[in-house]
This record gives C-alpha cells, sequence and structure tokens, in this order.
C-alpha cells in the first residue's frame, strides 16, 4: 500500500511544476492504456467525482466522506462545482474516517461550435489536487460564482411569472459561500410540490434548453485547462457524452475527426477522460475508449454523487488503481490526503 502524505494539504507548500508550463502530460500519442472499468474488490473502490453543500450536493463535506465509508469507498475525489471551500472539512472527515481523499473541483468551462454560430456549449472539466490558491484559479473560481448567483436570480425571475417562486426563498436554501447552481431552484420547487424531485424538474422547468434557462460566464475549455495544469492539477473532461455530448466533445463521426479535436485538448494539457458516467451515451463509449487509448489519456470513472439531489450512488462507477497512479503521478498542487489503495 502506497502511503501518500496525511494531513493538512493547506498548510503545504505546492510542489514544483515539472515543465514550465506543467502543460505536457509524459505520455506519447499511441501509448497503450488500461481502459477497463474497475471491478476490484470492495476495499479498494476509488470514485473520482462527488458533490457536497459546497455546491449542489445534499450532504456536508464530512457527510460525504462518511457516506463513503459507508459504502465501502477507499479512496474518493471531492469535485465541487467551481469551488474549493469543502477541502478542509472533507480532509478532516477523511483523516478521521480513514478515507483517501483527492481534493479537486469541477470547474465550468464552455465552447463554441464554429459550425453553427459560435454556438456555446457547457463542458464540466475535473480538476485534481490543484494547488488551491493559484491566483487565475481562485480569480476565476470567484468569477464564474458571482455570475452564477446573477444568473440564478434572472432565473428565478423568470420563472416567477409562472410559479409561486421568489429569490428569497431560493437564496435561504444556499449555504453561505456555496457554488449556486440550478438545483437550488429544484429544492424549492420540490417544497412547494411543483416537481416531485430533481429529475423531474430538469425535465423542462429547469431544462438547458428550456424557456426559463439563462447561461452563465465560463471561461473556455482551453483557458480551464490551462489554469488547471498551472495550478499544478490533473485536467479530466467531466463525463464528455452526458446525453449525447456536445458537439465538440461528442465521438458520433469517424473516429480519426474526434481523435483530431481532442489533440488539441492533449496538447494544451488535458489528461483524461471520464469515461464512465452514467450520463455518458453507451453508444458513443467505445469510441471515446478509442481516442482516449490513441493519444494516451488517462479513463476515469465515477459517480458525480449528489446525495439526494441526484440518484447516482457513491461507487456506481470507479476508476482502476493504475489511472489514480497516473492522477497521482502528474499533479504537482496539492497531495492526496491518507492512504492509497493497493495498486496506486
Ligand atoms: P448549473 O450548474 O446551475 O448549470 O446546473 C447543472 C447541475 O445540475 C449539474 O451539475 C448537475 O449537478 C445538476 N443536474 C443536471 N441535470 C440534472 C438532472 N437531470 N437531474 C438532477 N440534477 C441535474
Ligand atoms: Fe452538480
Ligand atoms: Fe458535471
Ligand atoms: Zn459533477
Amino acid at each position: 500500500m502506497a502511503f501518500w502524505t496525511e494531513g493538512a494539504f493547506y498548510s503545504l507548500t505546492p510542489l514544483q511544476c515539472p515543465t514550465p508550463m506543467c502543460s505536457k502530460a509524459p505520455v506519447l500519442p499511441g501509448r497503450s492504456v488500461n481502459t477497463a472499468p474497475y471491478d476490484g474488490v470492495m476495499s479498494e473502490l476509488i470514485d473520482l467525482h462527488t458533490h457536497s453543500t459546497a455546491s449542489d450536493g445534499s450532504d456536508s463535506p464530512g457527510e460525504v466522506i462518511a457516506a463513503a465509508a459507508k459504502a465501502g469507498i477507499h479512496t474518493v475525489a471531492l469535485t465541487d462545482h467551481d469551488t474549493v471551500s469543502g477541502w478542509a472539512e472533507a480532509t478532516e472527515a477523511a483523516t478521521a474516517l480513514d478515507v483517501g481523499l483527492i481534493p479537486g473541483i469541477e470547474l465550468s468551462t464552455q465552447v463554441f461550435d464554429e459550425d453553427n454560430g459560435f454556438e456555446p456549449h457547457s463542458v464540466h472539466l475535473l480538476g485534481y489536487l490543484i494547488d488551491p490558491t493559484h491566483p487565475q484559479l481562485v480569480e476565476e473560481m470567484a468569477k464564474i460564482r458571482s455570475h452564477r448567483d446573477n444568473r440564478l436570480q434572472m432565473m428565478v425571475e423568470k420563472l416567477a411569472k409562472d410559479f409561486p417562486i421568489s429569490w428569497l426563498e431560493v437564496r435561504a436554501g444556499i449555504p453561505d459561500g456555496a457554488t449556486p447552481g440550478r438545483p437550488h431552484i429544484a429544492e424549492v420547487l420540490i417544497a412547494k410540490g411543483i416537481v416531485k424531485d430533481t429529475t423531474e424538474a430538469f425535465q423542462h422547468i429547469l431544462a438547458g434548453d428550456g424557456p426559463y434557462h439563462v447561461p452563465h460566464y465560463a471561461p473556455t475549455l482551453e483557458t480551464g485547462i490551462r489554469i488547471i495544469r498551472e495550478a499544478g492539477g490533473v485536467p479530466v473532461l467531466a463525463h464528455p457524452l452526458s446525453r449525447g455530448g456536445t458537439p465538440l466533445t461528442d465521438v458520433r463521426g469517424p473516429v480519426e475527426e474526434a481523435v483530431t479535436r481532442y489533440q488539441r485538448w492533449w496538447e494544451l494539457g488535458l489528461m483524461g477522460v471520464e469515461l464512465h458516467h452514467r450520463e455518458n451515451v453507451p453508444e458513443q463509449r467505445p469510441a471515446l475508449e478509442e481516442v482516449a487509448g490513441t493519444l494516451g489519456l488517462i479513463v476515469t470513472g465515477s459517480s458525480d454523487y449528489h446525495g439526494s439531489k441526484k440518484p447516482n450512488p457513491l461507487g456506481e462507477h470507479t476508476t482502476t488503481p493504475e489511472a489514480l497512479r497516473e492522477i497521482l503521478e502528474r499533479s504537482s498542487g496539492v497531495r492526496p490526503i491518507g492512504a492509497m489503495p493497493a495498486g496506486v
């Protein structure tokens, strides 16, 4: 069992970047990687994507760790949207409960479809083991959160024309400092009996292509990758095939075309793709696996646990120890908390 630095990450000095830009993955195109879903023993389960009350999950960071311990997860990553504010509490709980913790983030970014009037599409980028004090990362997270706040208010104003809902009610359900998101509106819609659960809320009222939707500012995917690398983190594209993917992240057409698109992100420092995720449409997964194999991208699998705010149970999809080892080897921001699983 490998043993990585234990204790409070925030007291550590960030490690030196391996290259001036921290950008080039030390893996060459064509290198084969193990892309099989992990079906190892319970004590080695690795789940690299979860949310807490620091963003749009229902469990506090400590409760996420406790739930992971109960579910038999060995190592879990806390990846709240656009914030690291849950790290300190998660670190304390992980240390107390002997759960491995990978501090992370899910950064909101966007891509533009040049073939369709530069139509924007939201893309989520996981960043593992980033230096949380990196100035540009800190600035970007604050900017996104602030725009998310305004945008949520605008959505509630639109909704208030048709439903008995107010910003004050929605605001009351967002913990101080948490990243505001549509699930916070869903909570009020559920409490008022307007919808039965978050899933139903997203089917129409809160849908991205629905009548009440308002987009929010996010950096481009390219900027997101660069910032996470500069902060010493490992950028992994979250659920790139979610509901079929975006015109830039999907892998519908000839696989060479997809490789060309992903290669641009790889050259900027993208290091992995979250292949095993419930929202990735099954018919495109083999092609994404091929793209990852061609470029030597790390393949991960995760639950995207949001507590009661989403049906995804912890450990629904998991990551191999080999993939986690690569993430650890390529990061230079902060170290994980606690003991890592066998094989890492
Ligand atoms: P926002 O960040 O405000 O754009 O809202 C998107 C978030 O809502 C995602 O990160 C998910 O956590 C959540 N979400 C999206 N679709 C659904 C859904 N169908 N059911 C439950 N939660 C969802
Ligand atoms: Fe979320
Ligand atoms: Fe996401
Ligand atoms: Zn997520």
